[in-house]
């Protein structure tokens, strides 16, 4: 049988007891001053007191994040607690450094992003004046060349921003009923105009009128795959989209995946050699596809024949 004394080891406080009594603890647990034979009231206190109390006495488990005030360490730490009624068993992990590096994590990426928006915006600001005032149409191509630029850097530094908040899991995702056809609708309409100037023809195929998922996480999901199977088409071909309550699967005509490229479409900033020759991209829209996946808990797979085409499947379970 597994003694307390086993998890000394673990960086988690495991406790053991019996009603509101502390019976024994592993020696995480001793440092917040869980002791033998000491009310819970005496060793912590925290606003949801009542709730975490009221749990315990009546054997139901729980799981919470909140502040909580240890009195022998006497400091207020971050911790999530668990608490499993079967065996009397309640986990106190500090998360404390963990909230405090998240933070610090996100205070950087948004004054990166913000210190080069700001720079950005005026660059912006300057090529549309100076495009108001030219005439010679030489320089009216720069001008615009420069305007096309500046938008991809926006977008790398949008998509950079957002990327990084999901792989440090500073995405807080919400799970709720989610409308397909009007995510499809609006991922349509956003790329209404890449999609009418290849001349593509999306077909769809939807066998399910509701989801259970995070609304953004979706959206851009389908975005990333269906802008990739436009982009990467022949023009006047087919895409063809299926979501079912399993899977979103992104089927297209187009160029294909070299062999040798496959293993590396994931990776942040890799771009093809032929779709670099083909259609502007920053390389960040299937790292972005990866990551929400893995959030998510859903599977991405993909099989693709260069020159004949590539399909993306997202598996939801
Ligand atoms: P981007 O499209 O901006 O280059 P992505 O991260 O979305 O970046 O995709 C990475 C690479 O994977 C692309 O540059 C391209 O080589 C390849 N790729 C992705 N989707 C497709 C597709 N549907 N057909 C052909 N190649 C694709």
């Amino acid at each position: 049988m597994l003694e307390i004394e086993d998890l000394n080891s673990i960086k988690e406080a495991v406790v053991k007891l019996n009603g509101l009594k502390v019976v024994t603890s592993n020696r995480v647990g001793k440092k917040y001053g869980f002791r033998e034979n000491k009310g819970l009231l005496s060793v912590f206190t925290c606003r949801e007191m009542e709730v975490i109390v009221g749990n315990i006495q009546e054997g139901r488990d729980f799981s919470l994040e909140t502040d909580i005030y240890f009195f022998e360490l006497q400091a207020k730490r971050t911790v999530s607690l668990h608490f499993h009624s079967k065996k009397g068993f309640l986990i106190v992990h500090d998360v404390t450094e963990e909230k405090k590096l998240n933070e610090a994590k996100l205070d950087f990426i948004t004054s990166v992003s913000h210190e080069l928006f700001t720079p950005l915006s005026a660059s912006k600001m300057n090529v549309y004046l100076l495009k108001d005032l030219e005439k010679d149409p030489e320089k009216l191509q720069i001008l615009e060349k420069i305007e096309r630029s500046l938008d991809r850097m926006e977008t790398v530094i949008r998509q950079s921003k957002f990327l990084a908040m999901v792989q440090l899991g500073l995405y807080d995702f919400k799970m709720e009923q989610v409308k397909v056809k009007e995510i499809l609708d609006k991922v349509l309409e956003d790329l209404r105009e890449k999609i009418d100037s290849r001349k593509i023809n999306v077909k769809l195929s939807v066998s399910v009128d509701m989801l259970e998922t995070d609304r953004f996480v979706f959206y851009t999901i389908l975005k990333n795959l269906l802008s990739n199977a436009v982009k990467y088409s022949y023009p006047e071909s087919e895409v063809e989209i299926f979501v079912s309550r399993e899977k979103l699967t992104v089927k297209d005509q187009g160029i294909g995946i070299k062999e040798e490229e496959k293993e590396r479409i994931f990776e942040r900033f890799y771009r093809g050699s032929e779709a670099l020759k083909m259609a502007p991209g920053s390389g960040l829209g299937l790292s972005i596809v990866k990551h929400l996946c893995e959030m998510m808990g859903y599977k991405i797979e993909f099989r693709s024949q260069w020159l004949l085409g590539s399909e993306f499947i997202v598996w939801f379970r």
